[in-house]
């Protein structure tokens, strides 16, 4: 395999210097006074031939990574085997301070649906061995894909138990839906507390990246899959739309600290984009999986309108009804339409953050309230969307949520409010790895039900994943869920399990 640059090795007194020659720049490797791999590996955005590698050396991580400020080879392989005895391809790579001495390799040429295994290293120190897999060809046939999805992991409210669970599950890939961290400062009452303030600058958030990465299960069920990763909120600030903060800040203000949230973002996942320090990131994208699935990631933050009628959950005011709304932007939206257009899967599962199906919180007849923040605030964004995939007899469209931290079943129709209406896709919603979904909120979900009969399972104390299961008859979807996020050793089990069959949406 070729090296991404080509590299001039010398070397002087102080120890081994690269010189890469895009820069003239010398890179060299400090002396650590402990493992500058704290925060583990990562590999995700895997296609048949290619999978992003991923790691930040950070030997003193809440301190801002206690790199020096110098440029730093990092040596990187991959192999057939766990042993890293068959090699398949090798290279170093430059870790910068300008990106927090994080790396991305697109480790490319690779075989497809195959496992392989990868290690960093810089001077002496070596990081975990780490398993990886490709992608099936895209027009391969494939009996199935395995997969999982997850959504919010608040440090605060509990331990990764259901990480650890992920890690022993057989599957292709996870699919990550948002709020891997949360910005907001430490609760003192909490079970385990963030350090440091609410996230504002570049170094807030890779701290908090930082600690969230250092937890042991987060780690495993990374070195176990590759992860498809996308954002919501609390990644940047709780409910922001665009470059409109939640709380008082000024849109000035707000974009400097979105471009910090996002680069902090970028150099903590294993994602594949051509990343520049900016204001935005493109995160949708897309993946074939054979002729069994396409899978589309969505980003339903950056590109919003701010949300409808002041937010939180209302009676619909005008806004929410307007065209001029939108949830996806006008360019994701035609992305996305395209995807589907073009799409010859069987089956079409679009990755997303909020829930998609209606849900009226007031259960009296002709009364409506609605979560703003979710599809409900959005109501021609998802007509448009929910009518694209009936006109264009897209295959079995499903979606997948993450977000609300509570499990969902929810068949998607072309008019909520009437039963008859066709259900054209299929939803799933996962409840969170930690976070809470406080009771009252259950209280008031079960107590409305009654107007939601699209709604087909709510669970609301729970936490955990869902394991999805494809083939070319139906697509299973099981909801894993621990006993307790306050036991490190608690135990897993499937709550219930769902099915939508080839041909016939909705469960
Ligand atoms: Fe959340
Ligand atoms: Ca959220």
């Amino acid at each position: 395999m070729k090296r991404r640059h080509f590299l001039v090795t010398t070397l002087l007194s102080s120890g081994l210097i690269i010189i890469d020659q895009l820069s003239t720049q010398a890179a060299s490797i400090p002396d650590f006074s402990n493992s500058p791999f704290t925060l583990g590996v990562a590999s995700g955005d895997p296609q048949s031939d290619r999978v992003i590698i991923w790691t930040r050396l950070a030997p003193f991580p809440l301190e801002g990574g206690g790199m020096p400020n110098i440029r730093v080879p990092v040596q990187w392989k991959v192999a057939k085997d766990a042993k890293m005895s068959e090699i398949v391809g090798q290279g170093t790579v430059i870790a910068t301070p300008e990106l927090g001495h994080s790396v991305h390799v697109d480790v490319t040429q690779l075989e497809a649906n195959h496992v392989y295994w990868y290690q960093f290293q810089v001077g002496n120190y070596k990081s975990a061995i780490a398993r990886t897999k490709t992608l099936p060809n895209p027009n391969a046939s494939v009996d199935k894909v395995q997969f999982a999805f997850a959504s919010c992991q608040d440090w605060q409210n509990g331990y990764y138990v259901a990480h650890k669970h992920l890690a022993d599950e057989d599957l292709d890939f996870v699919v990550f839906l948002g709020d891997y961290i949360y910005e907001r400062s430490r609760d003192n009452n909490a079970v385990r507390q963030h350090q440091g303030e609410d996230c504002l600058t570049l170094e807030d958030y890779r701290n908090r990246y930082a600690q969230y990465k250092s937890d042991p299960n987060l780690q495993a069920s990374h070195h176990r899959f590759p992860w498809i990763m996308t954002w919501d909120d609390h990644e940047v600030d709780n409910n922001y739309a665009n470059l409109t903060a939640e709380d008082d800040q000024t849109i000035e203000q707000f974009k400097k600290r979105r471009k910090a949230a996002y680069q902090a973002y970028y150099e903590h996942t294993p994602i594949r984009v051509s990343f520049q320090p900016r204001e935005d990131i493109t995160l949708y994208r897309s993946f074939d999986l054979g002729n069994l699935g396409k899978l589309m990631v969505l980003d339903t933050r950056q590109y919003r309108s701010d949300q409808p009628c002041g937010d939180g959950a209302k009676p619909r005011c005008q806004e929410a009804m307007s065209e001029t709304m939108t949830l996806l932007g006008t360019a994701q939206e035609q992305w996305l339409q395209s995807q589907l257009s073009d799409s010859s899967a069987s089956w079409n599962i679009i990755a997303q953050q909020i829930m998609m199906a209606q849900y009226n919180l007031d259960p009296r007849p002709q009364q409506g309230l609605f979560n703003m923040d979710q599809w409900d605030g959005y109501v021609q964004s998802r007509r448009r969307l929910l009518n694209f995939l009936d006109d264009n007899k897209i295959s079995n469209p499903v979606v997948i949520t993450g977000d609300i931290h509570s499990s969902w079943v929810n068949n998607l129709k072309l008019d909520f409010d009437d039963p008859r209406s066709p259900t054209v896709a299929t939803e799933f919603v996962a409840t969170s790895i930690s976070s809470e979904f406080p009771q009252q909120y259950v209280a008031a979900v079960n107590l409305a039900r009654i107007a939601n009969p699209h709604v087909k399972f709510f669970e609301g104390t729970k936490h955990g994943y869902v394991r999805s299961t494809l083939t070319s008859e139906s697509l299973k979807s099981d909801y894993r869920v621990v006993s307790s996020i306050l036991d490190p050793d608690a135990s897993i089990e499937t709550l219930q399990s769902f099915v939508v069959k080839n041909g016939q949406p909705g469960v």
